[in-house]
């Protein structure tokens, strides 16, 4: 193995988030409200499975073992499957995951397992199909919750799904989210609203901390969990009575950053150091034949040495990111 990654503050990076495109088929109101605009035909931009497959070498090289491939909406890759064959079939990768709205799962799902998926995120913000239709913008409810019936049906054992807690939307919905997976082997992931650059007052309106979720659970005999090494940043919590599992990711509480071992490679091929606050450096002329590597790992790591202790987004820093949809969430 080359030198693991690792930053001036002892930080080692064990997880790579790799988005493989900024489309997206729904229009959530936090990330993508009037819906994805390509600008400039970017669309034949994004990383080729060559380049993919180089990127991610690299990183294996340097110890990462978990490997996110994320977007946009990663399953509109016409080459989605081949993509998780690649990511699988890299030395050193022992967990490939997904992040989906879901839209795909029911009809896909075998197959991505086939393909060498271990892990699969799954975005459910509404156990109320208008109020899914009302967050979402897409009246797809009943066919993100086949795709997840399907995901246990093909030999998943878990599956993770993301709410995104707001406070006049979905707040009210915790006891139907906590009765849901009481019987159900889903980690439930409760993901403070995040401020992005494109936000106006949605945010100001809809915040919700975690902080008196955490209080809630912790007073409902809700146990926190062991947190392994390449593990992403959600609190875990455990409970006698419950198939299911709390999973809190609280990007606002300080201290954060300090268990971070994650990086991110946006579809473009741009490395991200953190989810807010840069513009990303290009690796893709790194991409083009193997024999790079050396320099493209030389490159992250001269990078590395610049990243920066805290996001310091409770400081009101939302950074460069427009929307999360453009570097993966
Ligand atoms: N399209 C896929 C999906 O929605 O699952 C993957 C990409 S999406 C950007 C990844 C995750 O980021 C989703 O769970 C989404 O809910 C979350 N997300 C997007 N914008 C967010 C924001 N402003 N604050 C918090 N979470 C956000
Ligand atoms: Fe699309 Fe995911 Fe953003 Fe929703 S959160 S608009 S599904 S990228």
């Amino acid at each position: 193995m080359a030198q693991q990654f690792e930053d001036k503050f002892h930080r080692k990076f064990y997880y790579l988030r790799l988005s493989v495109t900024d489309v997206c088929n729904f229009k959530c109101s936090y990330c993508l409200p009037e819906g994805y605009r390509p600008v400039g035909g970017e669309k034949s931009t994004f990383l080729t499975l060559p380049e993919i497959k180089r990127v991610v070498t690299a990183f294996a090289d340097c110890g990462t073992t978990k490997v996110r491939i994320t977007g946009g909406e990663p399953s509109l890759r016409r080459d989605f499957n081949d993509i998780i064959h690649a990511v699988s079939n890299t030395a050193g990768i022992s967990k490939v995951a997904t992040t989906t709205n879901g839209y795909r799962m029911a009809k896909q799902v075998a197959n991505w397992r086939q393909a060498g998926l271990t892990h699969i995120n799954v975005s459910v913000d509404s156990l109320n199909p208008r109020m899914f239709h009302q967050i979402t913008g897409e009246n797809k409810f009943e066919q993100v919750m086949a795709g997840i019936d399907k995901a246990f049906e093909v030999g998943y054992e878990q599956v993770k799904v993301n709410v995104v807690l707001m406070n006049n939307f979905n707040l009210r919905e915790i006891p139907a989210f906590l009765e849901w997976i009481k019987t159900r082997p889903i980690q439930l992931r409760f993901i403070e609203l995040m401020q992005t650059g494109e936000m106006d007052q949605f945010f100001e309106k809809n915040h919700v901390s975690g902080v008196n979720i955490r209080t809630q659970i912790l007073a409902n005999g809700w146990m926190p969990k062991v947190r392994q090494s390449n593990d992403g940043p959600a609190q875990v919590f455990t409970h006698p009575d419950y198939q299911g599992e709390i999973g809190l990711i609280m990007p606002y509480e300080k201290g954060f950053c300090e268990t971070c071992n994650r990086l991110r490679v946006s579809a473009k091929g741009k490395l991200h150091l953190c989810l807010f606050g840069e513009q990303g450096i290009e690796l893709r002329d790194l991409l083009q034949v193997d024999k790079q590597k050396p320099e493209l790992i030389s490159r992250i790591q001269a990078q590395l040495m610049s990243k920066s202790v805290s996001h310091y987004l409770h400081d009101g820093n939302s950074g460069a990111t427009p929307h999360l949809a453009s570097i993966g969430g």
